[in-house]
């Protein structure tokens, strides 16, 4: 676990991909997307993978999880895609990689090395092969994407009365490139990316703070889970919406937050707009 002690009488965990990069649609579009298909031999359903893909970790309420339980998602959607069982396309299942999954908390290349090396099992070599080569790929193409507008000076405001700490599902070697490169680090007292364990984990450490203390800044319906069971306040940006999101929590909400007029009805009206964002199913279903 990471050295993390309460110096400031504010928390505020902050995610990084979507949220305070704009790095989402380029990461899956061109790093996750185009190795999915080929490690997994998705070929000859290739427009179906990629909108399963991009179904899940862009356009729904799953948006911005674990990259492991999106893939078992996105394959899940694939395998039941009417056009996909026409083709009698082989969709791999991943028997093994589910039960890692449920088995295991930090769910990384870290342990999925550990449970590679422990057995003999082509599934979970292949998962872990894949997860490599899409860090290689997002090391080699993602670069120059700076902040959202309206980021820098909300964390600006929020250092002078609170610890700040990065909760992400990203590796944390990306983590901490993305965040130096573009000069944030230094309002951030850690960076915790998955190695650190899942959001709702590393949110734990808000523990030592009033609830009415606590904020979370996200772009994903799992933002807000980890949020709400932490007890913490829950400030959304808003998927397509990113600046306006930043300029409302810079101009008002962080206001509010420091002086305990954040709960309650603005809380609620926030998670309202947050909620018509993010689609439970995916446009060949509702569209059909
Ligand atoms: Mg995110």
């Amino acid at each position: 676990m990471i050295e993390f002690t309460k110096q400031k009488d504010f928390f505020v965990g902050i995610d990084s991909d979507g949220c305070v990069f704009d790095t989402m649609e380029l990461k899956h579009k061109e790093c996750f997307i185009p190795q999915f298909i080929n490690y997994f031999e998705l070929q000859g359903v290739s427009k179906f993978a990629r909108e399963a893909a991009e179904f899940v970790n862009l356009y729904s309420k799953s948006r911005g999880c674990n990259r492991f339980l999106a893939l078992m998602e996105q394959l899940d959607w694939l395998a039941k895609r009417p056009e996909v069982v026409a083709r009698q396309a082989n969709i791999p299942r991943l028997a093994s990689v589910q039960q890692w999954i449920d088995s295991e908390t930090k769910l990384g290349n870290p342990a999925l090395q550990q449970a590679v090396e422990a057995g003999d099992d082509a599934d979970l070599a292949r998962t872990l092969a894949w997860s490599q080569e899409v860090n290689q790929t997002v090391a080699k193409i993602v670069r120059n994407v700076p902040p959202f507008p309206h980021v820098r000076s909300a964390l600006e405001k929020l250092f002078s009365q609170a610890d700040m700490l990065v909760v992400s599902a990203t590796p944390n070697e990306a983590l901490e490139t993305e965040w130096n490169d573009h000069d944030v680090a230094k309002y951030v007292r850690a960076i915790c990316g998955q190695e650190a364990g899942t959001k709702k984990e590393t949110l734990a450490l808000a523990a030592d703070y009033e609830p009415s203390h606590r904020l979370m800044i996200g772009d994903a319906p799992g933002d807000y889970q980890a949020a709400q069971t932490n007890d913490c306040l829950f400030f959304p940006i808003n998927p397509g919406a990113e600046e306006a999101s930043w300029q409302q929590l810079s101009t008002e909400g962080i206001e509010r937050f420091f002086s305990g007029a954040f709960a309650g009805d603005y809380q609620q009206q926030l998670l309202d707009t947050f909620d018509r964002y993010l689609p439970e199913n995916p446009h060949w279903l509702t569209n059909a």
